[in-house]
């Protein structure tokens, strides 16, 4: 009976984390980047696990842009010199512009 019980009690508890985890990967790209903290991004980036959901991804690969399994965003593009770059950089490598600035500057 008290198996029964602690075993329910696991599957619940289970659910709900599972049901937490189900619920971030929903939330946008965008605003999941924004709640990871740097360092924690910075360190799971290079044991190349994607920051967002920590499965194994291949940032090598330049053709992946979002992680196949979460689908945040890992690369994107420098709004002013449009170098690829990790999307959880805060600044582009290739000319030093903030991340999300200029990018909606139009140039000539
Ligand atoms: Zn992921
Ligand atoms: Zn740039």
């Amino acid at each position: 009976m008290v198996t029964a019980l602690v075993g329910r009690q696991a599957i619940v508890s289970l659910n709900r984390y599972l049901e937490k985890q189900k619920l971030a990967e929903q939330l946008p790209d965008v605003q999941r980047r924004e709640e990871l903290s740097y360092d924690t991004a910075l360190t799971r980036l290079s044991k190349s696990v994607c920051p967002g959901c920590e499965r194994p991804v291949d940032l090598k690969n330049t053709a992946i842009d979002f992680c196949p399994h979460c689908g945040i965003g890992l690369h994107d593009h420098c709004g002013h010199c449009s170098t690829r770059k990790s999307a959880f950089a805060k600044f582009c490598h290739a000319c030093g512009t903030g991340a999300g600035q200029a990018a909606a500057v139009s140039r000539p």
